[in-house]
């Protein structure tokens, strides 16, 4: 395997081309003119020219430009006058030019070298089509004197040369300006290119504003790969986690050989007819592995194809790939990964003429793809960061349960949907018993430990789809979707004996539990978990390390009496009961 590394992404390596503002580049085109405005002056006192015409005819019109051109140059302030002031004053330039020529001796004097030197470096400085009508202008203009000289009209006919040699002068000029105007426009070429890179960043970076997932941005560059930067294939990996594998396991072999990082994350790869694939993987990525070295060293590698040993994962993800970029994003303890393009392989499919060389990619594609998988990073940076916020916005710091704000939004959700009469779910609120005494006795660290195994316990006894939280204080609720009152008592049966009876906690602890279902116990969430309260309290009451639905608030009994449901008052106490 080849690699070999470009520039670290920074974008400097590219180059820019200038791209000076018009006002400037007006500014240059008018110095220019007011030198070549003076050269028929230079000429008419240098050459040993014919000088039968009065020496005013030369000075006047060439004083009289000269301030034209400064007073332009001083007016043009803003782009559209001096868009104005060049227009009108390379009509101008013709005209004038045109008389020197005529005053100049014609082909025999200087005037043609300054014409063609008058039209290349306007069709460069200006533009590549303001060079071809200055120049359709000089010809004509030429052809007019030409005309007024040989009938007379400017007096006496003063130019000699033949109507062949006014031909080759036309065709020399014509020929040098369509050339100049080539070599600009390919020139533009380039500066049109880099302006569409840079469209398509910035369409990137809008499109990254809505991306929410870490999936849906990693699939935009994957699709800037495939459609702007030519790549067949496209993958995007995103670490989420990336650990040192430990040197016991890899001593012990329990780690591939070689085996430097452990990688969590997600992997999405579009394939050569656009196909998307999406896939969640755990991975080990040895050291020398394409991956892990563009990520450490923060460097682009292009290698001509994946390592058979080091990069078989990355040969998973892109089989038989050829002709790899990989382009690496990483964001100081929040997201590391990288783009994975498959370029074209050599111009006329002959991969034997390229074998054991790295593959040639235009630097101008790794430098927007650079750029690209900078701001995706940057992107997945801010997702990660988002996404752990939220989660730390709806868990319990001591036992890592939901929030009772998650239990809330949970709870909201399942009303939400379980509209349909036959919906029902079951919500258990969960106390444990004599807890103050337990902080009394053992202090209140033990409390926090038992809180903790309680929590571990509801967490491994529930099934999926139900929702454990922690309601406040050593009060725990549940959720139990699609769960009618029978199975829901038969939970909480199976919850408080896993409490009363787990070894996991520092003491052993017991609880008592409410049940309340939808809709017979309540349609709104404030009814449902006051029924629930209510039926904690007669547990509570009949005893403690029980389990009671609202059936037990409907018995004649004195105890279960004691405490009405009340919608309004929810987490109604009696000091008789439950202490607070
Ligand atoms: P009951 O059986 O009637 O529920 O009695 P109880 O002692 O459990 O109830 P009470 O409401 O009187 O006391 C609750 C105790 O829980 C008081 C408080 O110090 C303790 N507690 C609440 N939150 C925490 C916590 O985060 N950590 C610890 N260690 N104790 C807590
Ligand atoms: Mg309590
Ligand atoms: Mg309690």
């Amino acid at each position: 395997m080849s690699t070999r590394s470009t520039s670290s992404g920074d974008g400097r390596h590219t180059g820019t081309a200038g791209l000076v503002s018009l006002v400037e580049r007006l500014r240059w085109t008018t110095a220019l003119r007011l030198v070549v405005a003076l050269l028929p002056v230079l000429a008419w006192v240098l050459l040993p020219l014919d000088r039968s015409a009065p020496w005013t005819s030369v000075a006047v019109p060439a004083v009289l430009y000269s301030l034209f051109l400064l007073a332009g140059n001083v007016l043009a302030r803003t782009r559209e006058s001096a868009l104005a002031l060049l227009g009108t004053g390379l009509i101008l330039d013709g005209v004038y030019l045109g008389w020197m020529f005529r005053c100049l001796e014609g082909l025999d004097g200087p005037m043609g070298y300054v014409l063609v030197l008058h039209a290349m470096s306007i069709t460069l400085l200006a533009s590549f089509r303001t060079g071809v009508k200055l120049v359709l202008w000089h010809s004509l203009v030429l052809l007019v004197v030409l005309e007024a000289d040989r009938v007379g009209l400017l007096g006496e006919s003063v130019l000699r040369s033949s109507t062949t040699d006014y031909a080759l002068q036309l065709v020399v000029m014509w020929g040098i300006v369509l050339s100049t105007a080539l070599f600009a426009a390919a020139n533009e070429r380039e500066l049109r290119r880099r302006r569409y890179d840079a469209e398509v960043l910035r369409r990137l970076a809008l499109a990254l504003e809505s991306a929410d997932s870490s999936t849906a941005t990693a699939l935009l560059l994957a699709h800037l790969a495939k459609g702007e930067l030519l790549a067949r294939r496209a993958a995007v990996v995103v670490l989420d986690t990336a650990e040192h594998v430990p040197a016991e396991e890899q001593r012990t072999g329990r780690a591939a050989a070689g085996t430097a990082v452990r990688g969590r994350g997600t992997a999405v790869v579009l394939g050569v007819d656009g196909s998307e694939h999406t896939q969640r993987f755990t991975t080990d990525l040895p050291a020398r592995s394409l991956l892990v070295r563009a990520v450490v060293t923060h460097t682009t590698l292009l290698a001509r194809a994946p390592h058979a040993l080091h990069d078989a994962w990355l040969e998973t993800l892109l089989p038989r790939a050829h002709n790899l970029v990989v382009v690496p994003f990483a964001l100081e303890g929040q997201t590391a990964g990288a783009l994975v393009m498959e370029h074209p392989g050599s111009r006329w499919g002959l991969r034997w003429l390229d074998a054991g060389r790295p593959p040639r990619v235009e630097r101008r594609l790794l430098a927007t793809a650079e750029q690209a998988t900078a701001h995706v990073g940057q992107a997945l940076g801010r997702i990660a960061l988002v996404t752990r916020l939220r989660a730390a916005a709806s868990t319990d710091g001591l036992t890592g349960l939901a929030n009772r704000r998650a239990f809330d939004e949970a709870l909201a959700a399942e009303l939400a949907q379980a509209e349909s009469p036959a919906g029902t779910f079951s919500v258990v609120l969960v106390d444990l018993d004599h807890f103050k005494v337990l902080n009394d006795t053992h202090g209140h660290l033990a409390g926090d430990d038992a809180l903790r195994a309680v929590g571990r316990l509801l967490q491994r006894s529930l099934r999926e789809g139900a929702t454990a939280a922690r309601y406040g204080g050593e009060e725990f609720v549940v959720l139990l979707p699609g769960t009618d009152r029978e199975d829901a008592v038969a939970v909480a049966e199976r919850l408080r004996r896993g409490i009363a009876t787990t070894e996991d906690g520092p003491v052993p602890v017991t609880a008592s539990l409410g049940v309340a279902c939808f809709p017979a116990d309540g349609t709104d969430a404030l009814s449902l978990l006051a029924t629930a309260d209510a039926a904690l309290y007669a547990a509570k009451q009949r005893g403690r390390n029980r389990v009671e639905d609202s059936a037990a608030l409907h018995r004649a009994d004195p105890v279960a009496t004691a405490a009405p449901v009340e919608a309004t008052a929810p987490r109604r106490r009696a000091a008789s009961g439950r202490k607070r």
